[in-house]
């Protein structure tokens, strides 16, 4: 085969595939035979939106500090207020919706055999420019956090440890209190405002009952830029629902980076609100940060993990074990590779330590803890 007419094939399948030759089987027989003549303008909409879309991306690597004011404090908050009074005060969560849409769709293109190649690419390019439109862009905006690392000695981290045991133990009659969906969201619009981040809109996080199907994938909460709102499932104990509920929430308040996400959350349920529910808010959040200190000293000392473990009254222990019980049904090789494929996705949007990066909110509440002391200690 000589040079020439390898090029003039490629020449062939570049015009075919532009002009939409490869558009369906069912148009290459015997359908609509004008579809093929056709140029699709829809195929050149969705290329140029995601031009756009790489270009702004462009913008905001090289300026930053063009996001907090270009994006989250103007398009962002429109998109907010003009989500959360329309769908999301419908009492069916977005992720419904989207999913029927998405069947709806898988059906109509098996239904009518048009199916392609190039109906999947522009597809794909449309969820590429509108996960970035949604929400994606706040990911280029600098952290609000001090980017330092803490060298973790596995003393201090028991002593914190303990501490924060004692606290769990002596207000264990908070831990089965249920929060609902407003006062997870008003802790949480609370703290922000002190921080002044926008709160405009009022973010949905809801857990629905879809049977642990997305816990078997491992993911206990999620939030989708294209439903708009969190999505958790029902299946959660209640000790630790209204923690990823506040993550998820933090999420939909522009807060993009898991580790912001997980302080967030902290402060928003340990924040007190001078109401009933305070004790309960805080118990949760202190849960979830005695299962990270756990964590932490088991891979730092397993011998000091050990002490505390003993040191831990019968009656925490017999509740951490009803909520480990819980994640052991959904623990298998999906939720393996949910993680990795979550992992995969932080690193891509720039969190180069990955699932690590959950545990940042320890090295935030570890140095205000030490200004604190330090505080103290001048008086
Ligand atoms: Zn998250």
């Amino acid at each position: 085969m000589d040079e020439k007419s390898l090029l003039d094939r490629w020449k062939h399948r570049w015009n075919g595939l532009r002009k939409g030759k490869f558009h369906s089987r069912a148009v290459l027989h015997g359908g609509d035979q004008s579809m093929i003549k056709s140029k699709d303008p829809r195929f050149y909409r969705s290329a140029i939106a995601a031009l756009v879309t790489l270009a702004v991306m462009g913008l905001f690597s090289i300026w930053p500090g063009a996001v907090e004011w270009l994006y989250l404090r103007s398009l962002f908050q429109v998109w907010r207020v003009a989500y959360d009074y329309t769908l999301g005060a419908l009492p069916i969560p977005s992720g419904v919706w989207l999913m029927l849409f998405g069947i709806w769709g898988i059906g109509r293109c098996v239904k009518q055999r048009s199916w392609s190649w190039r109906g999947l690419f522009q597809l794909l390019l449309w969820l590429f420019s509108s996960f970035f439109w949604l929400w994606g862009f706040l990911y280029f905006m600098p952290s609000k956090k001090p980017d330092v690392d803490v060298h973790w000695s596995s003393i201090e981290v028991y002593n914190w440890l303990m501490e924060v045991q004692t606290d769990l133990e002596t207000h264990l009659a908070h831990a089965e209190i249920a929060m609902t969906e407003s006062e997870v969201r008003e802790r949480l619009e609370h703290f922000l405002a002190q921080t002044q981040w926008p709160t405009a809109g009022r973010v949905r996080a809801r857990a629905w009952c879809e049977g642990g199907i997305t816990r078997y994938l491992g993911v206990s909460g999620i939030y989708l830029p294209w439903s708009m709102e969190g999505h958790l499932s029902e299946t959660l104990p209640v000790e630790v629902l209204p923690f990823v509920q506040a993550h998820e929430m933090a999420h939909g308040y522009g807060i993009a980076r898991e580790g912001e996400a997980d302080y967030h959350a902290y402060k928003a349920l340990t924040t007190p609100l001078g109401v009933e529910t305070d004790a309960a808010a805080h118990w949760k959040a202190q849960y979830e940060l005695w299962c990270a200190l756990r964590r932490m000293l088991l891979q730092l000392d397993q011998a000091a993990f050990e002490r505390s473990r003993q040191q831990c009254s019968s009656e925490l222990t017999l509740r951490h074990q009803k909520v480990k019980s819980n994640f052991a049904v959904y623990t298998g090789q999906m939720a393996q590779l949910g993680s990795k494929s979550n992992a995969i996705y932080l690193k891509t949007m720039g969190m180069q330590d990955g699932l690590a990066n959950y545990d940042r909110w320890l090295v935030w509440l570890w140095i205000e803890g030490m200004n604190a002391r330090s505080q103290a200690n001048r008086f």
